[in-house]
């Protein structure tokens, strides 16, 4: 067996904080210890909030980190074709929708209704717009209403093999590993494609991995859940599996989840107070080199 591909996909929208570093050490020696191949892909679909100072301060700070990756780096925005691919041969398989809710309908109808379900980022879709005719469908997208995209999660589970599966390796937030089966419910009728990005994190993620044959997803607990959904749409689109293996989130003093918007814990900040890239590895739990 040839050694595993893992990747760091970090989203050029803050600087990198020591979480991030965590993660990127994480998967760069994962890849080291099976002789395999290192990837940095930069996810930045989101193009409002995604700056160019913010990705070459990400390859500045990894490479002052003492880590190499293997080139051309995979810039998303440059892919969306791949991903429009991707949602066609969801539409042809009939099991998306579009969706032409407002963000502040949504919201007043999650407040109107008695128990709205809960997913790990909050509430669930209703599923208005799935309940929408056919005609009413295609007359809203022929006038060209703006509409994001939307997985039918009910009628995705009729076309793939449940229960869906997949492979923990590291320790997720249940401390499980091996054979997890996949909650593919989890978030609803989760989005594929987003009014002002063509593309959500989860689709662009999935088709990447494969595109890029990354073998061994490594990323924080924070992703558990979005596993789940993801192997859903491998399912669906003939994708290979990769393994996974989540690992722990680095916290603050207070025990609270590192943001980008804290500036103490910032790479950059720690570089400029003379912390040293050796210093950075031991705090985090990973040997000198
Ligand atoms: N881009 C995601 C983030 O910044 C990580 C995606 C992944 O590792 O799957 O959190």
């Amino acid at each position: 067996m040839t050694g595993d591909v893992t990747r760091f996909a970090p989203s050029p929208t803050g600087y990198l904080h020591l979480g991030h570093a965590f993660a990127a050490l994480f998967a760069a020696e994962s890849a080291a210890r099976s002789g395999g191949r290192f990837l940095v892909r930069i996810e930045d679909t989101d193009r409002a909030r995604s700056r160019p100072e913010y990705e070459a301060a990400i390859f500045d700070e990894l490479a002052w980190l003492g880590l190499k990756w293997d080139q051309p780096v995979r810039r998303q925005s440059e892919h969306f074709d791949d991903y429009a691919q991707a949602l066609a041969r969801l539409k042809a398989r009939a099991c998306v929708y579009p969706c032409f809710c407002t963000r502040k309908e949504i919201e007043a109808e999650i407040a109107a209704s008695v128990a709205a379900p809960h997913g790990p980022d909050g509430p669930i879709y209703p599923g208005t717009c799935r309940a929408r005719s056919a005609d009413e469908r295609e007359a809203r997208l022929e006038r060209g209403d703006a509409c994001a995209w939307r997985l039918d999660v009910a009628k995705a589970r009729e076309l793939v093999d449940t229960p869906l599966r997949f492979q923990e390796m590291g320790s997720g937030p249940t401390g499980e590993t091996g054979e997890i089966t996949a909650k593919i419910e989890v978030f609803g009728d989760f989005v594929l494609a987003r009014k002002d990005a063509p593309a959500s994190y989860h689709l662009s993620v999935v088709v990447d991995d494969a595109l890029q044959g990354v073998t061994l997803v490594t990323r924080g607990n924070d992703l558990f859940a979005a596993t789940s959904v993801h192997r859903l749409l491998q399912a669906l689109l003939g994708l290979p599996a990769p393994r996974y293996g989540h690992h722990r989130l680095i916290l603050d003093a207070a025990g609270k989840r590192l943001a980008k918007r804290d500036d103490a814990t910032t790479l950059r900040t720690l570089r400029a107070q003379g912390v040293t890239p050796a210093q950075i590895r031991e705090r985090l739990g990973f040997t000198s080199r």
